[in-house]
């Protein structure tokens, strides 16, 4: 492995939103193409990869609320919407010649793993791309607390917040206000004081809790994902 690599393990944190492209809804298969070379180029410099998979591009829970569902029925099937989105990439990875493993944390043996801890962290030994479906396979969490336990239970260097088309934690929306200040780094403690909209405060405690580092930057550059791992300084770091 390179010298200049900061980050060895790490836990990448998609959105939905990154695989449904222009649209905003649904898989978009050349996205999840363009997503899939910029993790290939990671995985080839010996940087162990996980993935989480968020499912927001098809369902989420709340939403389903609203529109008078019970929450946790409405949350089970943002679940699942996860793991199509894992299914998804897992093509999209293999077709590049990436070698792939797919965990949920609800049972579906004929299409994927269980997640098991272990198993997990010696597929990335083996230089295998884990991606982990079915969230936290509980509702009222979200697929950021997922990634903030994965990234504790997997001992990560490092979990990597990908944004469509925002580029770090800014002190207000910049696409509202003119004057937004974007933050270079931040503490967790910072991202729950300030109410800043990074992740949910439960995945902002897990992350603060088992001091895992986040760095928040813009999917849609390519390269950025060799940057973050470089060390590089590009987006916002959380750390602390
Ligand atoms: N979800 C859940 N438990 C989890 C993870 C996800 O119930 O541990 C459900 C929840 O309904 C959520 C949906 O799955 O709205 C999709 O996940 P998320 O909103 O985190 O996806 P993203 O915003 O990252 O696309």
């Amino acid at each position: 492995m390179a010298a200049d690599i900061k980050y060895k393990r790490v836990v990448l944190k998609l959105s939905g939103e990154a695989l449904a492209g222009d649209q905003g809804f649904g898989i978009n298969p050349p996205e999840l193409k363009t997503v899939a070379k910029e993790i290939k180029e990671v995985h080839a410099m010996g940087v162990q990869i996980c993935i989480v998979v968020g499912g927001g591009n098809m369902w989420r829970g709340v939403t389903g609320e609203k529109l008078g569902m019970e929450r946790a029925q409405a949350d089970y099937i943002g679940m699942l919407a996860t793991i199509m989105n894992a299914l998804s990439l897992q093509d999209a990875l293999e077709g590049i010649g990436v070698e792939t493993r797919v965990q949920t944390s609800i049972e579906m043996r004929q299409i994927a793993e269980p997640y098991i801890r272990r198993k997990a962290i010696r597929h990335l030994e083996k230089g295998r791309v884990v991606i982990f479906a079915g969230g936290t396979g509980s509702p009222y969490f979200s697929t950021d607390t997922t990634a903030a336990l994965r990234a504790a239970e997997m001992n990560a260097d490092a979990i990597l917040m990908a944004k469509n088309g925002v580029d770090g934690v800014y002190s207000a929306d910049p696409k509202k206000d003119p004057n937004a200040k974007k933050y270079a780094h931040l503490t967790h403690m910072d991202i729950l004081d300030k109410h800043l909209h990074v992740m949910d405060s439960t995945a902002s405690s897990m992350s603060m809790d088992n001091h895992i580092p986040l760095v928040v930057f813009n999917l849609n550059t390519p390269g950025n994902i060799v940057k973050v791992v470089k060390g590089e300084h590009i987006g916002t770091t959380i750390e602390g």
